[in-house]
């Protein structure tokens, strides 16, 4: 059982102290007895205890920075939404795949913002461009917020503000189990709650620092009993030996512990592993001794966004993950909605 997460250090920014949540967050953190550091920027985190670049990412993922958002322009997030609404960075989860390892290069730390009204400001600029049409932010394409959110409750304040929200629906995704604060939450069905899901073989070798699959599994029925929307994503797709097999008993599992009206409103979204040049340098040096299949020419080149190109699987073998998995979720959940491959 992965414990919630607390952080070994934390750095603050002077200007989160303008805030009544930097308050209130220095305050928590100052009773739980963990040193704080003052900085004038994030930009500023250095010397992070650790004798080498491998002890010091490792710190540097148990480390917390709270400060401000300062780009209130936010990203598009395709396919799964209009746009990804920034409230944290970073994650303090060791998946071996995962894309924030290149995308946060040498700052691998945990920010969480506390300017959040004014996220919000810029979030109604967002949707009253696209009324009546409702839009969709995605709150966890730089960070796994649920992972720290039982410390700062800064997903749940959003949750509320989005339950409030004509034009606005809110989603996110998540490989932490730690949701017991959120179920509360008034959300009026405004929020899609997803969890990231995968099979024994890739969560045991690939995802240390996550909550297993039982847990999430777990998890995600309290929210669905909690009236939440709920979706899953199966990502990465990763083939390996038995992976037939693999993910035949984990969609099992989910189906024995489902109940029938929450299958009725299920999303399934399928995200085959990929990886680029840059991305296989990072993870060789973070994870060396990883088993993770990062061979090139076993895989298709596609072109990628920033031009870079990523490495997929071949076509046949696409079509088989499809068709394996694709079928497993409409022979047990015939009613859901599988949102997209990719
Ligand atoms: Fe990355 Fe998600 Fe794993 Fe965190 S939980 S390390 S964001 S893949």
């Amino acid at each position: 059982m992965v414990k919630p997460f607390v952080p070994q250090l934390v750095y603050v920014e002077p200007k989160a102290l303008d805030y009544p949540l930097g308050k209130k967050l220095i305050t928590k953190f100052e009773d739980m007895g963990i040193e704080i550091r003052e900085t004038t920027s994030h930009n500023q985190v250095r010397n992070l205890p650790g004798d080498n670049h491998f002890q010091k990412y490792r710190v540097a993922k148990s480390t917390l920075v709270l400060g401000l958002r300062k780009t209130l322009k936010f990203d598009t997030s395709k396919p799964s939404a209009e746009y990804a609404i920034p409230f944290a960075t970073g994650c303090m989860g060791h998946c071996h795949y995962c894309y924030l390892q290149t995308t946060m290069g040498s700052k691998p730390y945990i920010r969480s913002y506390v300017n959040v009204d004014e996220i919000f400001d810029a979030a109604e600029q967002y949707m009253s461009e696209r009324a009546p049409e409702i839009t969709r932010f995605e709150a966890s394409c730089t960070s796994d917020i649920v992972g720290v959110d039982h410390l700062t409750h800064t997903l749940k304040h959003v949750i509320e503000y989005f339950g409030k929200s004509e034009h606005g629906r809110l989603r996110f995704v998540t490989k932490f189990a730690h949701v017991d604060h959120l179920l509360d939450a008034e959300h009026n069905g405004r929020t899609r709650f997803r969890f990231s899901i995968n099979d024994d073989y890739i969560i045991k070798y690939f995802e240390p620092g996550t909550s297993r699959l039982n847990e999430r599994i777990e998890a995600a029925v309290k929210v669905a009993e909690a009236g939440y929307p709920l979706g899953f994503i199966v990502a990465p797709i990763y083939l390996h030996e038995g992976w037939k097999q693999g993910y035949h008993e984990m969609f099992e599992k989910l189906e024995a512990a489902l109940s029938e009206k929450t299958k009725k409103d299920l999303t399934f979204e399928m995200i085959q592993h990929r990886f680029t040049k840059p991305a296989k340098r990072v993870i060789q040096e973070n994870y060396p001794m990883t088993k993770l299949e990062l061979d090139e020419s076993k895989r298709k080149w596609k072109w990628g966004r920033y031009g870079i190109g990523k490495y997929i699987y071949k076509d046949n073998e696409q079509e088989d993950i499809k068709d394996t998995l694709g079928g497993y979720i409409n022979r047990y959940f015939p009613n859901s909605k599988i949102e997209y491959f990719t």
